[in-house]
C-alpha cells in the first residue's frame, strides 16, 4: 500500500508514515461502521456521554502526549496547540456530553386551531444518519477533525474521519483515545489518505461534513450532490475587522496583533484585513506594527519558547509570499516582516502591510498567512463596504467604545459570526452556532444546528381518535363544503394566526 510521510514543518525531520486508504479499504470501514451503528444508537445519551466524559479526562491526563504529536506535525507553537486544539476538544467533549440529549430529545408540537389536525399528537425525532463522513484539513488537525466527530458520535452515528494528508497523526491519537475510554469498535474510524480518499468517503457514507478550502468544498458539494446525501461546508474566510475612531486602541491593536498572527495566521477566522478610521489609522497601525515586529518565530520548544511556530501546509509558503509580493507591486508598504523563511522549517515573517486597496489580492482572497494589511477609511460606512466587498462571509469584528453602534454596525456585516470588541473566541462558544455566508460555506457548527445536522428529521402525527368522515373526507358533499368553509371563516376571518 502506499504510504504518506508526515514531517514536523519546524524542523524538516520526518515524525511518521500513514497508509493511503483507497475505495476498497473504505468499502471495508463503512461496512464495519454500518454495523456496528444501530447498537450504538439504541444506547441511552448517558452512555454515549459516559465514554465522551472519560475522552476528555484522558485528554487532560495525557495533555503532553496530544499537545507533543500536534506540534510535530503542525510546527504550531505550544500555546496555540493548548489552547485550540487541546482546550477546544476537552470543552467540545464535556459540552456535547451533557448537552446532546437537550438538542436532541423528541419535541412536542402543538395543533394550534388547525381543524385538519386538531386533537392530533405531534412529535419532531432527530433520527441518526448512520455512517457519517468528516474530512478536515491541517490548521488544527483536532479542533476542525476530531472536533466534529464528537456531536457527530453523541448523536448516535458511526464516524470514519479523513484528515488532511499533512496531519493525519493527531486524529490517529484521538482513535486510540477513544478506544482505550470505550468506544465499541468500528463506531470511529480513520481514513488516512489524500483527497482520492476523501473523494471516496464521500461516495460511501450518509452524511459529510467538510472543513477546507472552498475550492475543495465545492468539489465535495457537487458529489454529495449526486448522491443526494445532506453535506456541510465549512470553508475559508477573509474576515475583515473594522476599528472606529471611538475605540479603546490599545485593546484593539493588541487584539489584531494577536487574532491577526495566532496559529501563525492559519486561521479560517484569523483577522485577515483590517479597515481603521483616519482619526486612530496612524495610532493603530504603530501599535499593531510594534507588537508585531516584536513576535518570536521559530520552531517551538516547550511552553513560552516562540510566540508564532511553522507555516504547515507546504505550497501555503508560496501563496502568502505571492500575495504578498502582489500587494507591493501594487503599491502596498511592509512595515515589518515580508519574507519567507525556510532555515530548517518553513516559516513566514510575521507581517503588517498599510497603504493597501481592493485591487490587491491580500484584501480579496484569504492568505492563510501570518499577514496583516491595514487600510485606512474616512468613515465607519466606508469600513463597512469594504468589509463586505468579498466573495467570502466567514467572520468580521467591530471595535468601537459605542456598543449600540458596535451592535448595528455587526448586523450589517455579510458574515456568519460578528463580534463587537473581540474576534475568534466565539469559536469556544459551542452554544453559539457558527458558519460561512457566501463562499465560506453551508450550514453551521455548535449550538442545536451543530449536532442536529447530523440527523434526518421524522415528524410523528399520532390520531388517538377521530370522526369516522371528517368535514374533508369522502363522500365531498354541499353541506360539508360549506360547512367547512364556515369553519374557516370562523376561525381566520379576523386575521387570527395559528
Ligand atoms: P483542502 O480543501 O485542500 O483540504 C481539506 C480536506 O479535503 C483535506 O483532508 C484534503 O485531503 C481533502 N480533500 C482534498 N480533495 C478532496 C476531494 N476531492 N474530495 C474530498 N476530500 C478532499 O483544505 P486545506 O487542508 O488546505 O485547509 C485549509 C482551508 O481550510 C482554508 O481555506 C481554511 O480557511 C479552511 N478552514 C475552514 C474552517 C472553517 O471552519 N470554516 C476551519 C479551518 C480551516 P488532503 O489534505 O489529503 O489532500
Amino acid at each position: 500500500m502506499t504510504t504518506i510521510d508526515v514531517d514536523n514543518p519546524a524542523t524538516g525531520a520526518i515524525v511518521g508514515s500513514v497508509p493511503v486508504l483507497g475505495a476498497s479499504e473504505l468499502q471495508t470501514l463503512v461496512a464495519r461502521a454500518r454495523a456496528a451503528q444501530p447498537g450504538w444508537a439504541a444506547l441511552a445519551f448517558e452512555e454515549r456521554a459516559r465514554i465522551m466524559l472519560r475522552a476528555q479526562r484522558w485528554m487532560l491526563d495525557n495533555a503532553e502526549r496530544v499537545l507533543a504529536t500536534v506540534i510535530s506535525e503542525t510546527g504550531k507553537t505550544y500555546e496555540d496547540a493548548q489552547l485550540t486544539d487541546l482546550g477546544y476538544a476537552v470543552t467540545a467533549l464535556g459540552f456535547w456530553a451533557a448537552n446532546a440529549r437537550r438538542y436532541l430529545a423528541d419535541e412536542r408540537v402543538r395543533p394550534g386551531i388547525n381543524p385538519a389536525v386538531l386533537g392530533r399528537r405531534m412529535v419532531v425525532r432527530h433520527v441518526p444518519h448512520g455512517v457519517v463522513g468528516v474530512i478536515g484539513p491541517w490548521n488544527f488537525p483536532i479542533v476542525n477533525g476530531f472536533g466534529d466527530c464528537v456531536p457527530a458520535l453523541m448523536a448516535g452515528n458511526a464516524v470514519i474521519l479523513k484528515p488532511s494528508e499533512v496531519t493525519p497523526l493527531s486524529s490517529l491519537l484521538m482513535a486510540e483515545m477513544l478506544t482505550e475510554c470505550g468506544l465499541p469498535a468500528d463506531l470511529f474510524s480513520v481514513a488516512t489518505g489524500d483527497g482520492g480518499t476523501g473523494a471516496a468517503l464521500v461516495e460511501q457514507v450518509d452524511c459529510v461534513m467538510f472543513t477546507g478550502s472552498t475550492r475543495t468544498g465545492r468539489v465535495v458539494a457537487r458529489a454529495a450532490a449526486e448522491r443526494l446525501i445532506p453535506c456541510y461546508l465549512e470553508l475559508g474566510g477573509n474576515d475583515p475587522m473594522i476599528v472606529c475612531a471611538d475605540a479603546d486602541i490599545e485593546r484593539a491593536a493588541n487584539a489584531a496583533a494577536y487574532w491577526s498572527m495566532n496559529n501563525a495566521g492559519q486561521v479560517c477566522i484569523s483577522v485577515e484585513r483590517a479597515y481603521v478610521e483616519s482619526p486612530v489609522y496612524e495610532e493603530f497601525v504603530r501599535r499593531v506594527t510594534e507588537r508585531v515586529a516584536a513576535l518570536r518565530q521559530g520552531p517551538p520548544d516547550g511552553p513560552g519558547s516562540v510566540d508564532l511556530g511553522a507555516v504547515i501546509f507546504p505550497p501555503q509558503l508560496e501563496i502568502v509570499d505571492a500575495q504578498v509580493r502582489d500587494a507591493v507591486a501594487r503599491g502596498a508598504r511592509v512595515l515589518t516582516g515580508g519574507h519567507a523563511r525556510q532555515d530548517g522549517g518553513r516559516f513566514y515573517e510575521p507581517t503588517v502591510l498599510v497603504d493597501v486597496d481592493h485591487t490587491m489580492e491580500i484584501m480579496r482572497e484569504e492568505t492563510f498567512g501570518p499577514v496583516l494589511p491595514i487600510m485606512r477609511v474616512e468613515s465607519l460606512e466606508q469600513g463597512v463596504a469594504l468589509a463586505n466587498d468579498s466573495p467570502y462571509g466567514l467572520q468580521a469584528s467591530v471595535w468601537t467604545r459605542d456598543l449600540a453602534r458596535g451592535e448595528q454596525t455587526a448586523r450589517r456585516l455579510q458574515a456568519g459570526a460578528v463580534c463587537v470588541n473581540d474576534a475568534q473566541v466565539n469559536y469556544s462558544a459551542l452554544n453559539l452556532p457558527m458558519g460561512g455566508w457566501k463562499s465560506s460555506g453551508i450550514g453551521t457548527r455548535h449550538g442545536a444546528g451543530g449536532i442536529r445536522k447530523y440527523c434526518r428529521t421524522q415528524s410523528l402525527l399520532v390520531t388517538r381518535f377521530g370522526l369516522r368522515r371528517e368535514l374533508f373526507m369522502f363522500p365531498y358533499t354541499r353541506g360539508r363544503t360549506r360547512l367547512l368553509r364556515r369553519l374557516y371563516e370562523l376561525l381566520y376571518g379576523r386575521g387570527r394566526r395559528l
